[in-house]
């Protein structure tokens, strides 16, 4: 087969990774890709969101099956296009994909299919959002509409905080169009989980548990990123939590969408809040996190391409998954002053040296090569992913593989994985 994996980020080199040790494969692009993923896969000049672009390239050039890493183009529909012109795609349509694409949208589903999460109002306009934050009290939760990059949330400390920010969103000078609905939402205490689940629309699956680290410091302080860090298995997912998220969480969203008459089709991942055993729901999304995605397919032994593919065709349902026993984690490095203003062009060392040492993985993320060397390109670089008997192990063989590499101003988080040896 013939595979085109759509993103240019760790999570998709991560998949070209696993993809490449596919019997059934026989060459995989990707669009735009990275210097990783040139290393198993021919590097397409073409942007994700150049969605006409990737279908003419698909079609003329015979791709058996498409797989979207990122939501940028799963919100503009490519999956919805590739499926008119009879290309196999792994991903919700447009309409699906407002699981994520619309923080109202998701809300309201949850609300209407009883699916546990923050108690919340969507708002238009100023008066009525400060009357509900007044009456609800702080810390309170703003959320824009629309995709923000994850960064579209803001924890606020106080009522007038909060008020500030939902001016901002509605006024249009914080995110533009995605901030022109605010979501505003309870605040919720507990321990946050991803729990990921692939589904045809109706037959569920779930990936095996994983924590990721939004913050940018050691000790979940500082401002949230896209994610600093990752692990798999998580502890906090008990067999009781595992499932009560499947049962309340993930096969309700998805009965819900095809009740909505927009079957889910593709990864649902489901961000948790876990207290005293209860799970709620914080947010969808509509494909794999990243960097969960790299830890989880490390801890995949079943060959994640009939699995991509039976979704495309729309049956799963005689499909399982087998996990290694073993735990993985992935620890990224990032760029000085990420999640701010960063620079780049620095040059990278070590990252032959890290990948020498048994069951490390390091996969790219914002990197670039010029003359053979690799420089730093965006604000989180690397991902190093390693396996280990425990989740102990684990760490200990991805931050040796952290301590090879380096360039100038490089940052990571000391703590990846922790919260899990706390359980243990
Ligand atoms: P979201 O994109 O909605 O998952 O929000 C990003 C992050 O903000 C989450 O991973 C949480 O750390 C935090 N967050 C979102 N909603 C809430 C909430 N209702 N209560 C507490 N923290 C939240």
């Amino acid at each position: 087969m013939k595979i085109l994996v759509i993103g240019g980020g760790g999570r998709e080199h991560a998949l070209v990774w696993k993809i490449a040790q596919s019997p059934l494969v026989t060459q995989i692009f990707c669009a735009p890709g990275n210097p990783g993923t040139a290393q198993l896969a021919t590097n397409l000049p073409i942007k994700v969101e150049e969605i006409d672009k990737l279908l003419g390239f698909a079609k003329s050039e015979g791709i058996d099956l498409a797989v979207v890493g990122p939501e940028l183009p799963l919100s503009l529909g490519i999956v919805d296009l590739f499926r008119e012109y009879g290309v196999k795609i792994f991903g919700p349509s447009r309409a699906a994909a407002r699981i994520e694409a619309s923080k109202a949208f998701s809300k309201d589903l949850m609300h209407k299919y009883n699916i546990p999460t923050a108690a919340y109002g969507v708002f238009t306009e100023i008066p009525a959002a400060e009357a509900f934050i007044r009456k609800t009290g702080a810390p309170i939760v703003v959320k824009a509409d629309g995709l923000a990059a994850g960064k579209g949330v803001i924890i606020a400390q106080t009522e007038a905080e909060a008020i500030e920010a939902v001016q901002d969103m509605l006024s249009g000078n914080a995110f533009g169009d995605a901030g022109s609905r605010v979501v505003v939402e309870e605040f919720l205490t507990g321990e946050e989980a991803s729990f990921l689940a692939i589904t045809d629309g109706k037959f569920v699956i779930p990936l095996a548990s994983a924590q990721d680290h939004k913050a940018i410091f050691d000790g979940d302080l500082g401002p949230n990123t896209g994610g600093m860090g990752a692990y798999s298995p998580a502890p906090v997912v008990t067999p009781a939590v595992h499932q009560k998220a499947m049962e309340q969480v993930v096969q309700r969203a998805v009965d819900g969408m095809a009740a909505e008459g927009c079957a889910y089709q593709g990864i649902v991942y489901a961000g948790l809040m876990v207290k005293d055993g209860e799970v709620k729901t914080l947010e969808f999304n509509a494909r794999f996190g990243d960097p969960e995605c790299q830890p989880l397919l490390m801890r995949m032994k079943s060959d994640l391409v009939p699995l991509l593919l039976a979704v495309a065709e729309g049956d799963l349902s005689k499909h399982s998954i087998e996990w290694h026993d073993q735990a993985a984690i992935c620890v990224v490095m990032a760029a000085e002053g990420y999640p701010g203003d960063y620079p780049k062009g620095d040059a990278i060392t070590g990252i032959e040296a890290a990948e020498q040492l048994a069951d490390v993985t390091v996969f790219h993320a914002g990197t670039v090569e010029k003359d053979g060397q690799i420089l730093t390109a965006g604000g989180r670089v690397l991902g190093v992913t390693a396996l280990g008997n425990t989740v102990a192990a684990a760490i200990e063989r991805a931050y040796q593989g952290v301590a090879k590499i380096s360039w100038r101003g490089v940052q990571f988080r000391r703590d990846i994985g922790k919260k899990a040896l706390g359980r243990i």
